[in-house]
């Protein structure tokens, strides 16, 4: 067993897991507690264009832990999103800006969830009460998790505590955030060597309502148009997921980054849900959401209740 306390974030990591765990690494160093940021998937292109720029390595890959393992989680709490072996681990601390579900501990623990846009918010914040000085690297990658997660601020997701961060977070990183956060996001919509199969779990989250089983994914873009190409692989990719997991819905949101829309594909069984959720039917199994950027607050909960 790793003696020291693992940090993570989500399976299927993006720019704020992984930023987040890093960051949360430094946070606890700072306080005297140690602690070691690990990673549960592959990096995406965006967060390596972080890492880049940054000169700097991913944390390191775990598939799985051990019982008893000492873990701190970021950017997620639900058991279903998280490491193979979570029921048994020792949570020490979580660190979340996500709805709570399928959550359990054998201990107390240090639990920190904010409806903030971002987890790094979350940290950045956490800094401040400390009154620990905030490096540059940590200003880079606080700030790069907060331009990804809110999409530079556009999400509806974010809060005025996560543009108030980033604004002081540019200051500290002396970088023009705009141009570096453009980049850092079409970094991230090269899909061109992605099998249909990669794509749809670059970003994916499995969720679980009383048993009804659905997975929302999401894959940024610059145009909408490009990925649809692949609209009849990508068809025939989720069909297999929705069968191998038993699903009853997957959908898989195709995100304009530059014009904050999203096209939608929905499949299984339970794709009525859309109309409900969105009031727009179905065409093919595609609709076209207008507006519609953040899985987190539009189309999760639009879904979530009525699934
Ligand atoms: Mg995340
Ligand atoms: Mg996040
Ligand atoms: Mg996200």
């Amino acid at each position: 067993m790793e003696n020291k306390v693992l940090i993570f974030g989500h399976k299927n990591p993006d720019t704020d897991s992984i930023c987040s765990s890093m960051v949360h690494e430094t946070l606890n160093r700072k306080i005297g507690w140690e602690a070691k940021a690990v990673r549960l998937g592959k990096i995406n292109k965006e967060t390596q264009y972080v890492l880049d720029y940054l000169k700097i390595e991913a944390p390191e890959f775990i598939e799985k832990i051990e019982e008893g393992q000492e873990v701190i989680l970021v950017d997620h709490n639900e058991f279903n999103q998280s490491v193979e072996g979570i029921e048994k681990a020792t949570i020490r601390m979580v660190t979340d800006h996500h709805k709570i579900a399928n959550f359990e501990t054998f201990e107390p623990l240090y639990f920190t969830a904010k409806p903030y846009g971002c987890t790094a918010t979350i940290l950045y914040e956490e800094f401040k009460q400390y009154g620990f000085s905030i490096e540059k690297k940590e200003a880079i990658l606080m700030a790069s998790a907060i331009i990804s997660d809110t999409l530079l601020l556009k999400s509806p997701t974010t809060t005025r505590f996560d543009e108030q961060a980033l604004y002081e977070l540019e200051k500290i990183a002396e970088i023009d955030m705009k141009e570096y956060g453009l980049a850092m996001l079409k970094a991230g919509t090269d899909l061109n060597d992605f099998s249909v199969k990669e794509l749809i779990n670059i970003d994916s989250k499995e969720f679980d309502k009383e048993g009804t089983k659905f997975e929302i994914a999401q894959v940024n873009t610059v145009s909408i148009e490009d990925v649809l190409k692949r609209e009849e692989q990508l068809k025939e990719v989720i069909n297999k997921t929705i069968e191998e997991k038993g699903l009853s819905l997957f959908v898989l949101a195709i995100t304009d980054i530059l014009n904050s829309n999203s096209e939608i594909i929905a499949l299984g069984s339970k794709t009525e849900v859309i109309k409900t959720a969105f009031g727009k039917e179905l065409v093919d199994n595609k609709a076209f959401l207008e507006g519609v950027v953040s899985r987190k607050k539009q189309l999760l909960p639009n879904i979530d209740k009525n699934i």
